[in-house]
């Protein structure tokens, strides 16, 4: 497939204002100023099928339209920059690589919305990208493409950067928005929507990074032609990051809809040593696991969830015959402990007592009972204030359904069976 999102990454200082221009940059946003409406951006938006790519894959056309018809000023439109979620490093990529892609993006949606400011909510553990982000930034004013009366049209954008300090739960868009405020990271109660009451609780826009540099694509060749590409329910180009016990573990551009298989044993060259491969969290931390078995499924938002996970972020993290299924789904839930931002019970205790019992059951020190409390957790947790709790226990849950012998093998030995001593 022809290299979409990714279209500008390998080319010499590829994050300059320079480059982009000479590749067709900006061109969109001079498309959508003089020859498009407000809502004419949004029908192309939601002719084209683009769903949100945060990991929720929420309509994007439906979400700016929302925010288009409320009245409230002044608007704003945030981009959530907040990579936070393990093995997810394909927005990086992107902020690092063409920051101008995400730019343009921001001010087309900006300007189908109404919205006068705008803020980019980068990771905290992003500071190479927070660099290249202030000279983009400052490029596009000098440019004439922030500020006031953009292009000499009424549209006026001021665009800033804002850093995180590091907390995981940050990257959900009300924390984020609290956070933003000078406030708490802690999620607010939706509805209502940042669309309607958001940041200083006006309308507010949140879009992932990935999403935005899918945009001025859309502008350009059309919502039909965007719409042709991958899945017929959910199209478009997708970054797929891959780790674990690949051969080329790394991001790959690949229509939405690619079979995972071909995904890990194609594009990432199948598994190191040649060994088997065990299992596959397709979507991120919080995605339910796969088993060997199972991996002939579609990469989108529709086929995963028939298949009783998630596509998330669409992160692919690969383990294979060596791995330890306990020892790695303990450490995801360890890390949705330490994240946990203490609002709410269900998540502040439930991960706690995740960690606890899936670690005495990896040093050989668990019983069978416990496997049927890790369940009982699990269904309290589901009723967590936001996602993080929703979903934190998803990994090991879903490891102990589907690899129940290993559980007990731990169990029964009194040691995990793939440590050497
Ligand atoms: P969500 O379903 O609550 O919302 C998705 C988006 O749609 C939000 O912007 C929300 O405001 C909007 N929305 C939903 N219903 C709406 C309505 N009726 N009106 C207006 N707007 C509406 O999901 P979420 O909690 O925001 O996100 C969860 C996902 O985030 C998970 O799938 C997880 O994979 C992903 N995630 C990604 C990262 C990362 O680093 N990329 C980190 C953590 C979690
Ligand atoms: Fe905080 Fe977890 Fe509750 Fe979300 S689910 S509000 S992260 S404690």
């Amino acid at each position: 497939m022809e290299r979409l999102l990714l279209r500008n990454i390998d080319r010499e200082n590829s994050n300059s204002i320079e480059t982009y221009l000479s590749n067709g940059g900006y061109l969109s946003l001079r498309k959508a100023l003089r020859e498009m409406s407000p809502g004419d951006v949004i029908e192309e938006v939601k002719r084209s099928g683009l769903r949100g790519r945060g990991g929720a894959g929420f309509p994007t056309g439906m979400k700016w339209e929302f925010a288009a018809a409320d009245i409230k000023e002044p608007k704003f439109f945030v981009c959530n920059a907040d990579e936070g979620e393990p093995c997810t490093f394909k927005d990086r990529l992107i902020i690092e690589k063409d920051p101008h892609a995400l730019i343009e993006g921001m001010l087309i949606g900006a300007y189908a919305t109404g919205c006068r400011y705008g803020y980019i909510y980068l990771r905290g553990e992003y500071p190479v990208g927070r660099k290249i982000l202030e000279r983009a930034i400052g490029e596009a004013y000098d440019k004439g493409f922030l500020g006031e009366n953009i292009l000499g049209t009424e549209f006026s954008f001021d665009l800033y950067i804002h850093s995180g300090a590091g907390a995981y739960i940050c990257g959900e868009e009300t924390a984020l928005i609290n956070s933003l405020e000078g406030r708490r990271g802690e999620p607010r109660i939706k509805p209502p929507f940042p669309v309607n009451a958001g940041y200083l609780w006006k309308p507010t826009v949140v879009n992932n990074v990935e999403t935005l540099a899918n945009i001025p694509l859309i502008i350009e060749r059309g919502g039909d032609w965007y719409a042709s590409i991958g899945s017929p329910d959910c199209p478009g180009p997708k970054l797929y990051p891959v780790s674990g016990k690949v051969k080329r573990p790394g991001v790959y551009e690949l229509p939405m809809g690619t079979p995972l298989s071909e995904i890990i044993y194609e594009h990432a060259g199948g598994i190191v040593g040649d060994r088997k491969l065990k299992a596959v969290f397709p979507g991120g931390a919080s995605s339910s696991v796969l088993t060997s078995e199972e991996i002939d499924v579609p990469m989108d938002f529709p086929s995963l969830a028939k298949a009783g996970t998630m596509l998330g972020s669409g992160a692919v993290m690969v383990l294979d015959e060596t791995d330890c299924i306990v020892r790695a789904s303990l450490r995801l839930i360890k890390f949705f402990r330490h994240e946990s931002c203490g609002k709410c019970t269900p998540c502040r205790e439930g991960t706690d007592w995740l960690v606890r019992i899936v670690s005495r059951i990896e040093e050989g020190l668990g019983s069978e009972d416990d496997l049927d409390t890790i369940l009982d957790i699990s269904s309290v947790m589901e009723n967590s204030f936001c996602g993080l709790g929703m979903a934190a226990h998803n990994p090991v849950v879903s490891s102990v359904r589907k690899f129940k012998d290993e559980f007990l093998k731990h169990i029964k030995l009194g040691r995990c069976p793939f440590r050497r001593s």
